[in-house]
């Protein structure tokens, strides 16, 4: 039973109630009956080691199944994230292995038919797990003249809550569709869009990110006019609207500031710097993001996230010893990469079994028709451009446990190194398949040779550029670096590239008020009932052991924080560290990922719009393809800072 799987689940992690009430709610193996077939997650691993081994024996030089097992074993070195962790071998399940997808109508044409069926791909996809983004700036804007009974159309902003909507419904084993909606800066009701969820309740099923160009960020710097069109960017536009950029900027900043959206993505960086985007001719012209915005895609593309656990890389962690392990990690970097290519086959697999499904079912053939046409182009994207999302989680950990405080300059430096290590090793893991596999189908070197991500690679390795020219590479685009929302609290580390939440915290737990024995402590203002905990991190715990603390003892909140001032944690908190210097690590890291980077930037309850305003600036500066804010108690989120419970 439920019960069961989660007591062995709790002894597994030793104790830690959050990892096992994730991983049985979420990814344990189950039946659409409830009933789990997975004791812990080592059953897990052996169904994701047997299955990828499967694919890797197809290939020469293949890796055992064993050797599979011992790099995914307990979330240590390679995590693959969700989907994958769910979708793989699970024959219970017809279901996608992508975490993210992108739609969008080719033909820019915003007819009511176009706009609907956006709405129903968006639907298929969710309800076969992906999270979905898709871009709104092909709507004609508000006031603007249709030949139909309306006279004139309604804008943009009516349909976020359409989509929205459509998100709320789609539940996903434990989780919930995710959906991202974005628009460009240039599109005359952008300003509509930034404040569609604005009053409560409105939009709740959406991410919204706002697309913002070169030219607005200077007009906004030198205070001038900037012009926004329909269609956006046209020569020839139907319809033209003159502003004041630094007006419309400050919105976006006091929303930001507000509730913690729009996000931003800053779409020249993003355009400018991807490798598909070389490919656009062919249809890789990227529109929009995935939800938590770290992959970029064209539509009907898809990827499939891994996350490398850096934390297990620090041999001796805490010590005055600490030390990387690079030629370990470049090792698994490799694999990593392989891993996400073999994954690719699976996923065939899932499609192919979903079309299976489509033609099984006793649907009319209009129906099916529209269904069967989304996972088609979706397949045929998937092998042209065989992209991969292989990411990284625990940096924050990795940094304390080799004793450098997140935020300062011998940290930054530290992470640009492995992250171009990092690239590096995927890159020419991806070239080596390419000579035993083949590369991906629309590879064409000619077309990327001044792609600046392209040209980095070639400056830092040159033979490994030559290599590429000569043999071609496997994947379109390699490396991300993803939220790793649960995927953190089942590998028991900080999140993506984030520091460390506090070390020492309340977390909420959404529960059904409904139930016996639950607790209710916290009513949101939509009526969600949540239960409070307080949480060590982690590390913090195995940095109280490596230097003899008790990690049995009660302390009191004076010794908690004397604690905390001693450990390598301290002032390098997301409450506490240089949000500056946040950015521009962000940004150096940018240059050796070829995807984006999701990141929030946790500013305290107190913090102005200025300083908003300046971090926003400064990530464009510094090369971000997109950035968040949260400020403390904006919103009620699920981690809540230690002083509240006082
Ligand atoms: N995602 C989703 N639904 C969720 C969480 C995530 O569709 O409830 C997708 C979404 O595209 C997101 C990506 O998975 O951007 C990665 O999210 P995260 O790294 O937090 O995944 P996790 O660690 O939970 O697997």
């Amino acid at each position: 039973t439920n019960q069961q799987a989660y007591e062995e689940t709790l002894h597994y992690f030793k104790g830690d109630d959050l990892a096992a009430r994730v991983w049985v709610t979420k990814y344990a193996l189950k039946d659409s009956d409830g009933n789990i077939y997975e004791k812990t997650p080592d059953d897990m691993h052996q169904r994701i080691a047997s299955e990828v081994a499967r694919i890797e024996k197809k290939y020469p030089n293949p890796l055992s199944e064993a050797e599979i097992f011992d790099l995914i074993k307990d979330f240590k070195y390679i995590i693959p994230q969700g989907s994958p962790m769910t979708g793989i071998g699970n024959n219970f399940q017809i279901a996608s292995l992508s975490n993210c997808f992108v739609i969008g109508n080719g033909t820019n044409s915003d007819s009511y038919g176009s706009i609907m069926k956006i709405d129903e791909e968006q639907v298929q996809l969710m309800k076969r797990r992906g999270g979905v983004g898709h871009d709104l700036s092909y709507i004609r804007p508000k006031g603007s003249a249709v030949k139909n009974s309306a006279l004139t159309s309604t804008g943009l902003a009516p349909f976020m809550e359409r989509y929205s909507n459509s998100t709320r419904e789609v539940a996903q084993d434990g989780r919930r569709g995710a959906l991202m909606l974005s628009v460009s800066i240039n599109h005359p009701d952008s300003e509509d869009f930034i404040n569609a969820k604005l009053e409560q309740g409105k939009v709740t099923g959406a991410n919204i990110s706002v697309k913002i160009d070169d030219k607005f960020m200077k007009a906004v710097k030198t205070n001038s006019e900037y012009q926004q069109k329909y269609p956006i960017y046209s020569k020839n536009p139907k319809y033209t609207k003159t502003i004041f950029a630094d007006e419309i900027w400050k919105k976006i900043v006091h929303n930001a500031w507000k509730s913690a959206e729009p996000g931003i993505l800053f779409w020249d960086t993003i355009i400018r710097e991807s490798i598909p985007d070389c490919y656009a001719d062919l249809g890789f012209e990227t529109v929009s993001t995935n939800p938590c915005g770290e992959i970029p895609l064209c539509p009907y593309d898809s990827c499939r996230l891994i996350a490398i656990n850096l934390y297990s890389y620090v041999e001796n962690p805490f010590t005055k010893e600490a030390k990387f392990n690079f030629e370990l990690f470049k090792k698994h970097a490799a694999y990593a990469q392989r891993m996400m290519d073999d994954i690719i086959d699976l996923e065939m697999e899932k499609i192919d079994a979903i079309l299976a499904k489509i033609e099984k079912d006793p649907e009319n053939e209009e129906i099916k028709h529209t269904e069967r046409q989304l996972w088609e182009k979706i397949r045929k994207k998937t092998l042209q451009g065989r992209r991969t999302g292989v990411g990284i989680t625990a940096e924050g950990d990795m940094l304390a446990a080799l004793n450098l405080r997140y935020g300062s300059k011998e940290a930054n430096d530290f992470s640009v190194e492995v992250h171009k290590t990092l690239a590096l090793s995927a890159y020419r893991s991806s070239v080596e398949m390419a000579k035993e596999r083949g590369a991906f189908e629309v590879f064409d070197a000619e077309k990327e040779k001044n792609n600046p991500f392209i040209l980095r690679l070639k400056e830092a390795d040159e033979s490994l550029y030559q290599d590429m020219v000569k043999y071609g590479r496997r994947n379109i685009a390699l490396l991300t670096i993803a939220p790793t929302g649960s995927t953190s609290l089942m590998s028991q580390t900080t999140s993506g590239i984030e520091p460390v939440f506090l070390p020492v915290y309340k977390r909420r737990r959404k529960v059904n008020p409904n139930d016996k024995d639950v607790r209710v402590d916290f009513v949101d203002e939509v009526g969600d009932s949540w239960e409070e905990y307080i949480v060590f991190h982690h590390h913090f715990k195995t940095w109280m052991q490596v230097n003899g603390y008790d990690i049995s003892k009660n302390y009191s909140n004076e010794e908690v924080q004397d604690l905390i001032e001693k450990s390598p944690y301290y002032k390098a908190t997301s409450n506490d560290i240089d949000w500056l210097s946040k950015v521009e690590m962000q940004g150096a890291i940018q240059k050796w990922v070829d995807h984006s980077i999701s990141v929030t930037i946790n500013i305290p309850n107190e913090a102005t719009e200025e300083l908003v305003n300046q971090l926003y600036i400064k990530a464009w500066e510094v090369g971000c393809k997109g950035v968040t804010v949260y400020r403390d108690g904006s919103r009620s989120g699920v981690l809540v800072s230690a002083d509240d419970k006082k």
